[in-house]
């Protein structure tokens, strides 16, 4: 997954605001990536534009060979259900559906059929494989927020994205869920960018990014809690 050159800007002419500025960035296979800066720096709309869910106003988003610029509507939408995994803060679970009903949404959208030994892999990777005739409401906040991060290795993405995932956790119970986004990564090879404010979740990743004003402000490899928090402040500061 990558990004070339990727701007985008709000408005014209004198309200003209530049939201992502020249962005380029690789998101290798079987890397965990951190999206940080502080408000208004651009995350929520460089999530949005990496995952298909807007179009940048120049440059290019590429996703294996794909290039979605070249994919209309209907096709990207296609591509998000089956090539990219979302978890949220707020799970987005439904809750008349059982556990292995919501693990298996995204490939019954699809039109696809869920295979039983992978539905039990994913619910085993995940440590679900017990619950999965339960509802919903049955489950834990921390049980919950696993089971969308099953709902979103169900397709084998090639890249799953993360938006606050540990936002409505408490922090042990969150760090339970990055321990685990951490271990889809290094074990089974996943690909996953998530946008935290949380130094501590973002210390799970294998790299932070800084977003400053819609431009890359630094790159951080092996961070710490105390290094992405003190970077955090500065940033907040200039
Ligand atoms: P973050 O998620 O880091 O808080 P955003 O991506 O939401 O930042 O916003 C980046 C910048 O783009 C901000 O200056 C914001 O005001 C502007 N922006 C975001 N969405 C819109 C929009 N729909 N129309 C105009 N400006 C926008």
């Amino acid at each position: 997954m990558e990004l070339r050159s990727v701007s985008k800007r709000y408005g014209r002419d004198a309200g003209e605001v530049y939201a992502l500025r020249d962005l380029t960035i690789n998101f290798e296979r079987g890397s965990f990536t951190a999206v940080m800066g502080p408000s208004g720096a651009g995350k929520s709309t460089f999530l949005h534009c990496a995952a298909g869910l807007d179009r940048p106003t120049e440059g290019s988003v590429w996703l294996g060979g794909t290039d979605l610029a070249t994919l209309d509507e209907a096709q990207l939408t296609m591509l998000r259900r089956e090539r990219v995994g979302f978890i949220f803060q707020a799970y987005n679970l439904l809750g008349s559906l059982t556990v292995a009903e919501n693990i298996t949404l995204p490939l019954m959208l699809a039109g696809r059929m869920a295979e039983r030994d992978w539905l039990e892999e994913v619910a085993r990777r995940v440590g679900l494989s017990d619950r999965l005739q339960h509802r919903p409401a049955q489950l834990s906040g921390g049980q919950q927020q696993r089971v969308a991060v099953a709902r979103a290795l169900i397709t084998r993405p090639e890249v799953i994205f993360a938006d606050e995932p540990t936002g409505a956790l408490d922090s042990r119970t969150g760090r339970q869920v990055l321990a685990l986004l951490r271990e889809i990564v290094d074990r089974d090879g996943n690909t996953v960018v998530m946008v935290t404010h949380d130094p501590v979740a973002a210390s799970f990743a294998q790299r932070v990014v800084f977003l400053r004003d819609g431009a890359f402000a630094e790159v951080m490899e092996a961070p710490t809690p105390d290094r992405v928090a003190a970077r955090m402040t500065r940033l907040e500061e200039w």
